[in-house]
């Protein structure tokens, strides 16, 4: 395409000299002028030099005009190329001939000058006009199919392109892969350097990913940090792994941004056409959903759709959705279990213990949701619902003639991080249900001692000013470690059941409650042994000398109200006539 101060050129073509002679001074001074003296040369001439016009003699040896015209309109190079027919043939067939091949205009010789020159600039100026438009519907097309930050097609020409992938899939009976690909950490990015190094990323991003797919392949954004991948003709699974390691390789190598090396990685989810999806849709949804898989297992790394998978994901998605509003919707409970003085058969206080009432699912428990409940932080807040209503519910029962009970609530990692807010959450609830703070103790765990230990022990020494007991829980199974036993407030140790389980005389594990035992007292900690289930693991126990014992034996997690008939003496305690039952008064 020329620019305006171009001169546009002219494609005089004449077998006889003098005509192009006489059409090229007229021409002169305005417009390049270029001759040809035949039809053939015509035509060589028209494809090598792309005139912006011809002018065109009709009767010629060899090939005529007539002939030339109709075979630039049917060049692919030349078809845009206004032809206007210049002969001495004056009848009315010979014009309707002219225009049937595809010339623009007719003119007869002699040629009128003035006429020449008004004829062909008026086609030029059409001709101009026609490209402009064209470059704006050009525009338009790219604003409403491409990403402008990245020049990648966009979510509505991803889905073209994947409804035709489909349907060549179909006709040809052949596979393709379809890939999603994730930023891991982009959010950070975005955050903390800025949109600016945001967008850096995303075009840099962009331009690795096409870089390792072939021309005939589809790189797309759909917006955000999410990128489809088309590879068009996948014929084995090896071939879209193959592609998804280099992706992951790429992203993985460092980005400089804002003159700082940043390191990200990508996490791609991959289903394959037919097997895992047979319309666009649905391969997109799945291609989706191995993508989050991959995320879920750790990012930086690929997922082939499973439907397996798919369902297990789906069920997570939408518990992690309920969730949310299971806390207004009153659907979480307490279930309380107690615990029993080894030694007397008496009920000392007891742990409270989460449920969920799903709507779908019926009861859950807690290796069910709270990893989910941690993984959202939601923890935070049904944390505290647990620990307001068992404060609520041991207030009821001290009222009630059990004012010495014991009330032990779980605690987890995440409550712990902003270890101000749980000190005012506890002194909060304590006032607001005058339960007793040396009669609330709360469980901890070894793993949460692993990350932020200084902070976590803090919030703990001052739990302990308050008056409140620290229990490690699931004791024996994380990084039991004494010098952190002796650094922390914890004045109760619960041996984890799996110690209790496979319990018998002349055991490994009796050994090793022994030493437990023997080294709590030696600390001066008091010792709940969980999980008992049989009289024979109860006898081991109490020859150990452990203080408490919490477990199916005696006793499983009873509903508010059962526990309140349990205290009552109205349901009695297990344990079998072997143990005597008191209750506490
Ligand atoms: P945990 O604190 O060690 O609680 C004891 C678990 O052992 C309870 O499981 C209880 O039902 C079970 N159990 C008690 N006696 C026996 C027995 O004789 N045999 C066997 N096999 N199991 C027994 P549950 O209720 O499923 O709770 C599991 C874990 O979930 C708890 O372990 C605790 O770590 C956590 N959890 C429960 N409620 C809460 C909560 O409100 N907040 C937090 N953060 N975690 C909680
Ligand atoms: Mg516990
Ligand atoms: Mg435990």
């Amino acid at each position: 395409m020329k620019t305006p101060d171009q001169r546009a050129t002219i494609l005089i073509v004449d077998d006889a000299p003098d005509n192009i002679r006489l059409l090229g001074s007229i021409l002169n001074g305005e417009y390049q002028v270029m001759f040809a003296t035949g039809g053939r040369e015509a035509m060589v001439c028209a494809v090598a030099e792309l005139p912006d016009l011809i002018l065109l003699d009709v009767m010629m040896p060899e090939i005529d005009g007539f002939t030339v015209c109709a075979w630039l309109r049917d060049n692919e190079k030349t078809l845009d190329i206004p032809v206007i027919i210049v002969t001495a043939m004056h009848d009315a067939d010979a014009e309707t001939r002219g225009f049937a091949s595809g010339a623009v205009d007719f003119l007869t010789k002699p040629v009128n000058p003035p006429s020449v020159r008004a004829r062909i600039a008026a086609q030029l100026a059409l001709r101009r006009q026609r490209n402009e438009l064209e470059r704006v519907n050009e525009q338009l097309r790219e604003l409403a199919e491409f990403d402008i930050l990245t020049g990648l097609p966009n979510r509505k020409l991803f889905q073209d392109r994947l409804q035709q992938a489909v349907r060549a899939g179909e006709r040809n009976q052949w596979t393709f892969a379809l890939l999603f690909v994730d930023l891991d950490r982009f959010k950070w990015v975005n955050d903390t350097l800025g949109h600016d190094a945001g967008d850096t990323l995303l075009i840099e991003a962009a331009r690795r990913m096409k870089s390792v797919v072939r021309k005939s392949d589809t790189v797309a954004r759909l917006g955000g940090d999410e990128f489809t991948v088309i590879l068009s003709d996948t014929l084995q699974e090896s071939m879209a792994e193959l592609v998804a390691h280099k992706i992951l390789e790429q992203l993985c190598a460092p980005f400089t941004l804002k003159g700082q090396e940043v390191v990200i990685s990508g996490s791609v989810g991959i289903a394959l056409f037919p097997g895992d999806g047979a319309t666009a849709s649905e391969l997109a949804r799945n291609a989706d959903s191995a993508m989050y898989q991959a995320k879920e297992a750790g990012r930086n790394t690929l997922r082939f759709f499973s439907q397996e998978l798919n369902r297990l994901v789906c069920r997570r998605m939408s518990l992690e959705r309920e969730m949310r509003q299971a806390c207004q919707k009153n659907e979480f409970f307490l279930d309380y279990q107690p615990k029993i003085k080894s030694t007397t058969g008496q009920i000392m206080g007891m742990e409270a213990l989460l449920r969920w009432d799903h709507c779908r699912e019926g009861i859950l428990f807690p290796k069910q949701f709270i990893p989910m409940a941690e993984g959202t932080g939601l923890i935070v807040q049904i944390g505290a619902w647990v620990l307001r209503t068992a404060c609520r519910d041991a207030a009821c029962w001290a009222d009630d003639g059990f004012p010495d009970l014991k009330l032990a609530v779980n605690l987890s990692a995440l409550q712990f991080r902003e270890g101000d807010k749980l000190l005012h959450l506890v002194q909060e609830i304590l006032q607001e249900t005058g339960f007793p703070a040396r009669n609330l103790e709360l469980e901890i765990t070894e793993s949460m001692m692993m990350t932020n230990t200084e902070q976590v022990s803090a919030t703990l020494w001052q739990l302990r000013a308050m008056g409140v007991t620290i229990a490690m829980d699931d004791f024996g199974t994380g990084y039991s470690s004494l010098a952190l036993l002796k650094r922390l407030p914890v004045q109760v140790l619960k041996i984890d059941r799996s110690f209790v389980s496979d319990l018998h005389l002349g055991s490994s594990n009796a050994a090793f409650i022994s030493a437990m035992i023997a080294m709590a007292r030696e600390l001066g900690l008091h010792v709940v042994m969980e999980g008992v289930e049989t009289a024979e693991q109860l006898e081991i126990l109490k020859s150990k000398g452990g203080d408490d014992v919490q477990g199916f034996y005696f006793c499983p997690p009873l509903g508010r109200a059962a526990f309140l008939e349990l205290l009552h003496g109205r349901i009695p305690l297990g344990g079998g006539a072997g143990v005597p039952f008191f209750v506490h008064s």
